[in-house]
């Protein structure tokens, strides 16, 4: 068995040729700036021929049914191993997918229910949310059901008469509406909110009587029918695709959600339900924290139970040994955030007896605190001594420091990184001189001489999620940092409590830039409008020539630059679009030129390039194009130089798209910044420049608040919130306000102890 992954020649966006061994049976961590390339090499190269090599396996049929990959731009890639890439993409899934589904221990706790619950409901199934045997009947096991809200259909305070039925195809003078004031069993003229509780009964759900009711050319004697069972039967219990859209709508709008009020949210049936366990059903086991639920099924020991409900608290260790153990099984997956996702997702890998695989990880730190890194490692190492290969894109300190082997990219971000600058051990890479080993090398004391506040945003008696009645002053004008392990309620305070009641703050979140596929970083930002103003004018052309979404257009790929081609017994392959050379424009446009270049050229150029091409040319001061240097410095500030102009914004990840964002929201003041976890995807050295930048906002009369666990953030902040002690049910408190040198000192925070350790 080869001992190396073998790439040569790997070309793959900014790659520069690399050749690279990589040890097989040990743990890789890629480091670099951001940019430098360690996606490019790990997701991009390594992880998609593996993946596209082994569908190779399989028949054109089945091979018809997967993801296609294309084959990565490379010489050559050499005893690969299958790869399973452990992501934050959003577990997602729908509203049925629980942590305890997702983790299988859901499943595990069924069985040991159907054996030694008492009564039994049955086998297995009997306790699924997701099977008929065992579903509440009610929410069909969603433990929510949508229902009509009588307080909007009804206006309590007029009578039939006067149209108290708001809901319009009910309303007086209707066909449906006669029903309700015709009927001699109810009093027309009486306001329906003073109705007695048997007359408000009949009015929703009564049966018996006949009522009078006129079309325009016939009168009828029908029989009564309550208006929830009429509501029920023409809008609820039909097949809702027959109901036109606008109808669709008008229903939404006198509907509420909640919870469902037979199974009280338990997803369950009745039967499922009376079946306990030391007194608990599979509802209530499911809702505790995994962290509580540990003893519980640990102190089964019945010879039949027993080993069903030891190999449930042997998964739900794994779950509570990442730092989730605050987490219950009823946990809807798609509330999760995408670092909870991830290593959730590795649990599931954990359990799993596959050995020989390459796991690959994307920055598994983030959401977690210093305090649980140590225990992400064991994981790590752990998954390396089943015998597999493991590779991770890391820029955590703590994370590095256990790699048996470091390969670090560089020098620079973009077209200035793509090399392999070290390889080798941890020591080797400290004192290798690279811009990593430098960072791992230096320390940093704690800001000795914080700003002042000029004022106070309040959040009081806060409850959401875990806060216990949190009431906390945040400081404007200052730089403050939200800590706390995780799940101990950082995100249910700021972007929870705080937002609602500062509902102005400027969020800056992770969440995908919601626009076309062809956007870019030039139409994002506005830059490409005075781009092509700007040709247009030098050059005389129309502006419209200028835009590849436009006239101006490569007729052949219109506008792509590459050409898809699908073929259904081979691997897609994109090629470039030969009429334009994969520039996108018309020959035409091409000719046209500014300073030597045409827009195709523009849009190649990175942020940086431009930023000297504009004012090489005199651009900005000759035409007073500010527009087009304010929002290059913009993206040169997040630190996105090394971004071209022409980059698909998909192609990004969650931290350069919320970089990306923070770019248009740079000339405020005294405005609140919300960000969450903003050195995501940041090397050591460009928290520094996320650093100048954050502070230039406070200095510019602006209020900063990150919620963070990088402490080289957290030491350099001017006021810090601590939440805690620890995550879930024993969390969500403030354990400490105050400023990092006060923080110092403190006792009882997890956010403190490791900043003494780092601080030195
Ligand atoms: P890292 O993982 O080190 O942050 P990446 O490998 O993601 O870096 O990116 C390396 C370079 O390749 C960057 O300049 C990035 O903008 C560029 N890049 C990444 N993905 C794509 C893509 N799909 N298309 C074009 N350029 C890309
Ligand atoms: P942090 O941001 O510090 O990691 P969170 O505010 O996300 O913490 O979570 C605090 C607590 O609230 C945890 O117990 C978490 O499980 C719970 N929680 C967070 N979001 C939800 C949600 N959407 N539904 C139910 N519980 C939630
Ligand atoms: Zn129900
Ligand atoms: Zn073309």
């Amino acid at each position: 068995m080869p001992e190396h992954i073998v790439i040569t020649g790997a070309r793959e966006n900014n790659l520069k040729d690399v050749d690279l061994r990589i040890p097989k049976g040990l743990l890789t961590v890629f480091t670099g700036v951001s940019g430098s390339g360690k996606s490019s090499i790990v997701f991009d190269t390594v992880a998609v021929e593996s993946q596209r090599q082994l569908n190779e396996t399989f028949t054109w049929f089945v091979r018809n049914r997967l993801p296609k990959y294309e084959r990565p731009h490379a010489d050559g890639l050499a005893d690969l191993t299958p790869a399973i890439v452990v992501d934050q993409k959003p577990v997602g899934g729908h509203s049925r997918s629980t942590v305890g589904t997702m983790t299988d221990v859901y499943s595990v706790l069924r069985v040991l229910f159907s054996r030694y619950g008492t009564p039994s409901a049955g086998a297995a199934t009997a306790y699924s949310f997701n099977d008929p045997s065992g579903m509440c009947p009610e929410c069909d096991g969603l433990g929510r059901t949508v229902r009509p809200d009588y307080g909007r259909i009804l206006d309590g305070s007029k009578s039939l008469a006067d149209g108290a039925i708001v809901f319009p195809p009910f309303r007086v003078g209707t066909f449906h509406g006669q029903t309700y004031v015709n009927s001699p069993d109810l009093d027309a003229h009486k306001p329906v909110g003073e109705f007695t509780a048997a007359e408000r009964e009949f009015l929703l759900r009564g049966r018996g009587g006949r009522v009078w009711v006129k079309g325009s050319t016939f009168e009828v004697e029908n029989d009564y029918e309550g208006l929830a069972d009429r509501f029920d039967r023409l809008y609820l219990k039909r097949d809702l695709s027959a109901l036109s859209q606008k109808t669709r709508d008008l229903v939404q709008g006198f509907l509420s959600e909640g919870v469902c009020p037979r199974c009280a949210g338990a997803r369950l049936n009745e039967a499922a339900l009376a079946s306990r366990i030391d007194g608990l059903n599979i509802a209530e086991v499911a809702a505790m924290e995994v962290a509580d639920l540990i003893p519980v099924l640990a102190r089964i020991d019945d010879p039949v139970a027993g080993p069903v409900a030891a190999a449930a608290v042997t998964a739900l260790e794994r779950i509570e040994a990442i730092g989730l153990g605050y987490l219950s099984l009823d946990r809807p997956t798609p509330t999760l955030s995408g670092g909870e996702g991830q290593r959730l997702k590795m649990v599931r890998h954990l359990g799993s007896s596959l050995t020989g695989m390459t796991y690959i990880f994307d920055e598994p730190s983030v959401g977690l605190h210093p305090r649980d890194v140590g225990r992400l490692n064991d994981l790590l190492l752990r998954l390396r001594d089943k015998g597999n290969t493991v590779l991770v894109v890391e820029h955590d300190p703590d994370v590095i420091a256990v790699a048996d082997h470091v390969v670090d990219m560089g020098p620079g971000a973009g077209t200035g990184g793509g090399q392999v600058v070290y390889e080798g051990t941890v020591a080797g890479l400290r004192g290798s001189g690279t811009l990593t080993g430098r960072c791992l090398g230096r320390s940093g004391g704690v800001k000795e001489r914080p700003r002042t506040a000029s004022g106070e945003l309040w959040v009081r008696g806060a409850e959401l999620n875990n806060l216990g009645g949190v009431t906390v002053a945040f400081p404007t004008g200052v730089l403050t940092a939200v800590t706390g392990v995780a799940g101990s309620g950082k995100s249910s305070l700021v972007s929870g409590a705080f937002t609602a009641a500062h509902p102005d703050a400027v969020v800056v979140d992770q969440s995908a830039v919601g626009i076309s596929a062809r956007s870019t970083p030039a139409t994002y930002l506005g830059i490409m409008d005075s781009v092509r103003k700007l040709f247009a004018r030098e050059t005389g052309g129309a502006p419209g020539l200028f835009s590849f979404n436009s006239r101006g257009a490569c007729e052949a790929c219109q506008g792509r630059g590459v050409i898809y081609s699908d073929l259904a017994f081979m691997d897609p392959v994109t090629t470039s679009c030969e009429a334009c050379a994969g520039r996108r424009f018309k020959d035409e446009v091409l000719r046209l030129t500014v300073g030597g270049r045409s827009v195709a050229d523009v849009l190649e150029m990175t942020a940086g390039d431009a930023l000297d091409f504009f004012a090489d040319h005199g651009l900005f001061a000759d035409h007073g194009d500010a527009g087009i240097r304010r929002r290059l410095r913009a993206l040169r500030d997040v630190g996105l130089t090394y971004l071209t102009l022409g980059q698909p914004l998909g192609t990004l990840s969650g931290g350069e798209r919320q970089r990306i964002k923070l770019a248009t929201q740079l000339h405020r003041t005294g405005a609140v910044y919300v960000l969450d976890e903003p050195t995501t995807g940041l090397h050591m050295a460009d928290v520094d420049g996320l650093m100048a930048l954050l502070d230039r906002l406070v200095d510019d009369g602006n209020t900063v608040l990150v919620v963070e666990h990088n402490l080289d953030v957290v030491r350099r902040a001017d006021w810090i919130i601590d939440l805690g002690p620890d995550g879930g049910k024993h969390g969500g408190h403030v354990v400490f306000e105050g400023t990092p040198a006060q923080l110092l000192r403190a006792e009882g925070s997890f956010t403190a102890e490791h900043l003494r350790r780092t601080v030195g």
